[in-house]
This record gives C-alpha cells, sequence and structure tokens, in this order.
C-alpha cells in the first residue's frame, strides 16, 4: 500500500503508470504478422521504432496533442505569413517518425518486404501520435505520383527522404520535404468531379494557375500539396508547391484551421488559391485515375491507423484491469470483465492481421497481377471495416478503465476523438462499399483475387467454408446490390479476416470465426462463447 502524503486516506488500488512500454515486444501478433508477410528482414528496425514510440515518443506526444496547431496568418507588419506553429514536440516526433522511414522506408531502395515494413512502422506510430501520422501517411502517398513525372524527381527523392526539415523555405534549400493533399471542397467531398477550382494552362509548358479552395486541407505547412482542379481537358491532379521555382512565395491564403473533435496535433485548414502556380500531373481530365495511387495507399493507413488505436486502446485496458481490483479480485479475474478483454484482443488481432495481409499484397503488386488486383479490393473492404470497428472498440477499452477511461491524462479520451477520422477520410464508409461493388462489376480480377484469398483457407474452419459458399453467390450477381452494401462488404470482411487468421495459424483464430462467422456473438464486445479461453487470449494480447 503506497504512502500519502495526506493524511486523510491513502491512495491504493490503482495501477501503476503505463510508461516506456517496448510496442514491439509487447505485440506477438505484429512479430508473427512481420514474419509471415515476408519483412522479418527488417525486424531490427522495427523493433528500436517500437522501443522509441512506447518510450520517448509517446511521453512527447501529450503535448503535442494538448497544445493545439495555431494559425499565423500575418506578421506583426502585416506581411502575410500563412504558417502553422506547433508545440515543439510535434516537430520532435516528426523528426523521429521520418527518420525511421515512417514517411519513406517503402521508397527508399527495392527490397521486397519494404512495404509491409513501413506499415508496421505506420502502425507503431499511430498508437502513440495519430496526429502527426496525417502528414506523414500523405508525404508516403504522394511519392509514387511525383515519381511518374521526370520533372518531380527532386520532389519524389525528397519526400522520401530520412530527413524532417519545418522551415519555411524552397525546396531546394531542404534535403526532405513533406506532401499534402486538396480534394475536398465546399460543395462535395466524396464526388470530386463536383470541384469547382480553375486550373488556367500557362502556354507551352505543363504549368497552371489555380484559381478556388478548398474547403478540408491537412497539414498546410508541408512543402508540396497534390490537388485537385478543373483544367481545360476536364479534373486534373496538380502539384502545387508553398513556394513557386522562381523563390516568390506561392499564392494561396490559410482562411482558417478547423475545430476538430479529435486530431488535435494535426492541423487541418481551408485554403483558397489566388492564381496560385501548379505543375501538371498526369494528363488533363486524368486527375482522379492519377491520385487514386496515392488515396490507395493513405487508405491503407487508415487501416493501420484504426489497428493501432485499437492496440493502444487494448493494451491500456488489459493494463488496468490487471491492476485494479473490485469485488475482491482483480478485474481481469472476472468472467464478464476477460469476455470483454479477449473479444477486444481477437477484434484487435484481426485488425492488424487484415492490414498487414494488404501491405504485402501491395508489396508485391508491381510483379504480380493478382496481388495487384487483391490490393485494390481488399483496401476498400478493410478501410470500411476496420475503421468502422474502431469507435466501438475504444469506447469499450475505455469503459474498463471506469471513470479513469473518460479522464484525459489516461489516454483513451485522446484515442476515442480520434477513433471516428479514419472512416470519414479518405472516402467515408459508404463511398467504400460502393467501391466495392464498383471493382467487382467493372475490374473482375478484383473478384477472382478475393475469392482466390477466401479459398486459400477453404477446409480449415467450418464456419468458414459456409461464408465462402455464401458470399461465391452474392458476389456473382451484384446488379441489385446497392442497398445492402455494407451488410456485404461487412461479411466479405470478416470472412477475409478468417482466412488471414486461419491460415497464420492464429491462436484467436477459432474463436473469431466461432463469434463472427457462425453467430455465437451479441451486438457488443464481450460476447463471446463461454469457452473460448478468455485467459490465454489475453495473455497473447500483451504480457503481465
Ligand atoms: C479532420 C479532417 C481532415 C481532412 N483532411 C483532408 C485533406 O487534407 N484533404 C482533402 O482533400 N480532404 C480532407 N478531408 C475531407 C474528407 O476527405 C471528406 O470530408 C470526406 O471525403 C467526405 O466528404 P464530404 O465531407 O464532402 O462529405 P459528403 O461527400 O457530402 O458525404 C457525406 C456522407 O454521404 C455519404 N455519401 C456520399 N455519396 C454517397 C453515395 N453515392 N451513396 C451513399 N452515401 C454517400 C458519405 O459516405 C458520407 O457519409 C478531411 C476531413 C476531416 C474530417
Amino acid at each position: 500500500m503506497a504512502a500519502s502524503p495526506f493524511d486523510t486516506h491513502d491512495v491504493d488500488n490503482q495501477p501503476p503508470e503505463f510508461a516506456a512500454r517496448d510496442l514491439w515486444a509487447d505485440d506477438a501478433a505484429l512479430r508473427e504478422g512481420v514474419e509471415r508477410e515476408g519483412a522479418a528482414v527488417f525486424a531490427d528496425r522495427l523493433r528500436a521504432y517500437g522501443q522509441l514510440a512506447g518510450g520517448e515518443l509517446l511521453r512527447l506526444s501529450f503535448d503535442a496533442h494538448r497544445d493545439r496547431p495555431r494559425l499565423r496568418t500575418h506578421d506583426r507588419f502585416g506581411h502575410r505569413l500563412d504558417l502553422v506553429e506547433f508545440h515543439p514536440n510535434y516537430h520532435a516526433v516528426m523528426a523521429a517518425a521520418i527518420e525511421h522511414g515512417v514517411a519513406g522506408l517503402s521508397w527508399q531502395g527495392v527490397q521486397s518486404g519494404s512495404h509491409v515494413a513501413r506499415a508496421v512502422l505506420s502502425y507503431l506510430h499511430g498508437q502513440v501520435e495519430p496526429g502527426s501520422s496525417c502528414p506523414l501517411t500523405m508525404t508516403h502517398a504522394a511519392v509514387p505520383v511525383l515519381r511518374r513525372e521526370a520533372a518531380l524527381k527532386e520532389w519524389a527523392d525528397k519526400a522520401c527522404a530520412p530527413h524532417y526539415d519545418p522551415r519555411d523555405v524552397p525546396i531546394a534549400s531542404k534535403h526532405g520535404v513533406t506532401l499534402g493533399m486538396g480534394m475536398t471542397e465546399k460543395q462535395g467531398g466524396s464526388d470530386v468531379r463536383a470541384n469547382t477550382t480553375r486550373a488556367v494552362p500557362l502556354p507551352g509548358t505543363d504549368e497552371y494557375t489555380l484559381v478556388g479552395h478548398k474547403w478540408f486541407f491537412s497539414a498546410p505547412m508541408s512543402d508540396g500539396f497534390l490537388v485537385l482542379a478543373q483544367a481545360p481537358g476536364g479534373l486534373t491532379c496538380f502539384l502545387m508547391p508553398r513556394w513557386r521555382p522562381d523563390g516568390a512565395r506561392n499564392a494561396f491564403r490559410l482562411m482558417r484551421l478547423k475545430d476538430k473533435l479529435g486530431d488535435w496535433s494535426n492541423a487541418s485548414s481551408e485554403i483558397e488559391f489566388d492564381g496560385a502556380w501548379a505543375h501538371r500531373l498526369g494528363d488533363e481530365g486524368r486527375g482522379i485515375a492519377t491520385i487514386i495511387e496515392m488515396v490507395m495507399l493513405t487508405r491503407l493507413d487508415c487501416m493501420l491507423g484504426s489497428s493501432a488505436l485499437m492496440r493502444m486502446a487494448l493494451a491500456q485496458a488489459l493494463h488496468h484491469a490487471r491492476h485494479r481490483r473490485a469485488f475482491g479480485k482483480r478485474l481481469d479475474e472476472h468472467a464478464l470483465m476477460q469476455n470483454v478483454l479477449a473479444d477486444l484482443a481477437i477484434e484487435a488481432e484481426a485488425a492488424l492481421a487484415l492490414s498487414l495481409r494488404v501491405a504485402r499484397a501491395v508489396d508485391r503488386a508491381p510483379t504480380d497481377t493478382g496481388e495487384a488486383a487483391f490490393a485494390r479490393i481488399a483496401t476498400a473492404i478493410g478501410k470500411f471495416w476496420i475503421c468502422k470497428r474502431t469507435p466501438a472498440f475504444v469506447n469499450e477499452a475505455q469503459e474498463c478503465l471506469g471513470g479513469a477511461g473518460y479522464v484525459e491524462e489516461s489516454l483513451l479520451p485522446r484515442l476515442y476523438r480520434q477513433a471516428p477520422l479514419n472512416s470519414i477520410w479518405e472516402g467515408s464508409g459508404n463511398i467504400q462499399c460502393l467501391d466495392v461493388l464498383r471493382a467487382c462489376s467493372r475490374e473482375p480480377e478484383t473478384r477472382t483475387a478475393l475469392m482466390d484469398e477466401l479459398e486459400a483457407a477453404s477446409g480449415m474452419h467450418a464456419a468458414l467454408d459456409a461464408q465462402i459458399a455464401s458470399l461465391r453467390h452474392a458476389l456473382s450477381d451484384l446488379g441489385d446490390a446497392e442497398a445492402g452494401a455494407r451488410f456485404l462488404v461487412e461479411r466479405v470482411a470478416l470472412a477475409l479476416q478468417a482466412s488471414v487468421l486461419l491460415r497464420a495459424g492464429s491462436p484467436v483464430a477459432d474463436a473469431f470465426c466461432r463469434s463472427r462467422l457462425a453467430g455465437n456473438h451479441g451486438l457488443v464486445f464481450g460476447t463471446l462463447p463461454g469457452d473460448a479461453g478468455f485467459s490465454a487470449l489475453m495473455a497473447r494480447a500483451l504480457p503481465d
């Protein structure tokens, strides 16, 4: 019993601080996934980042989040600045992430498994400072689009370089740059064809001037942005830098920062373009086709980011339940609490397993058409399902801490505020489901890749076999499927997660199939069958 400096009471029955955890060593499912999905060669780098993230970066993250970014439109003399000021911890976190490859590892040389390894870095980072994951993922995802333009090689090279430089100076003076993305306008975000921002060509060049706005524009202090605007030939993608090539400030203005539910360490702005200089990327009229390569990667990071929030929330819940007593025993010794914790552990592992499987498909896509097709469809499926599960998951983990989980110091409120975001941006839930239908109808190779992936686990669990048979039928005729798309994609997602877990030989696979596929589960977490093996599931999720 700890002695208290006050004489009114003893402070008792409180858990020890959750601090300086090794996020790599703690996470058996992660280490197995890295091995399984072909990134074992990166294990030392990943271990190092897991230790750093769970220790120093977690410590830095509190002020980076609490002291929210501030917009500075002008200096004191009235000159426009259009800058965002951050707490120094934000920059420290960004520097560590970029130096360790969270934004660039996939593109630093050609090495099998590098996408999986970068995905793991993103997952580790997202557990401790998810706000900064936004500029990191956009920087990472912009690289393949920039690489398509020989004239923009310097941008591509500096976006994947392990150097963070937050100075507001032209990129010629920098060794590393960050990128943002501007698609959403006031009159429409999901339907980007409704964009009204105009792009006027400068004769005889690939250069344009932009006039218009963006309604959501995150990380506006980035060095450059991939934006969509209407050129004479239709919706087109552009690189719009902060500084023009002639050394002048580019003609855009930050109007205000969004006052957001969560994601506080990340700045999200409204912006206006007043003749802003931009370089065309891809052909006029091919804007969506050009930027989709970036969006596919940011959607994968939504899956990873939500898996990360689940993981950190689960770790907090387990830690608390192991050290808090109620009604004569530890919380994690009560059967009903065990059911909740074990159920959360299954969900978190399934989310991570599917995310890493998709990362491997991205890795192999350049040389394997089946994997490319699988990545195409599984990204939409996973983005919908994993991100949709996260708010309820984090709330359940929060409840495991009782009242403490509603108090800011516990970390859970921060995770809870962050939890809905991944399902909203980068294409909301309905948009993902419609995308799955579109892929199945217009790109039949994606449906083939999906069924191949499911059938790779045929015969391993009766519940999955039954689901595969049902889905084969459902996916063969999608003529009238729109209204039922959510239910269909949910079932596909569960079957996919089951297929990955079963082939991985995961100890959670049987309980996952019995609860999520065979119907032995309610609508809330904590409704596993009583013989699911709670203790083993909890022990696997976090070492005691
Ligand atoms: C914090 C934050 C940061 C952001 N940062 C950026 C950024 O940096 N760059 C950027 O470009 N955007 C950014 N966004 C915008 C985000 O991507 C959009 O908000 C999102 O894509 C949805 O677009 P919308 O807000 O226009 O909603 P709408 O398109 O109006 O959609 C509203 C709802 O209708 C649903 N819906 C739309 N069409 C259909 C349909 N055909 N059938 C059924 N349902 C449909 C959607 O799923 C959604 O649930 C950010 C958003 C947030 C919250």
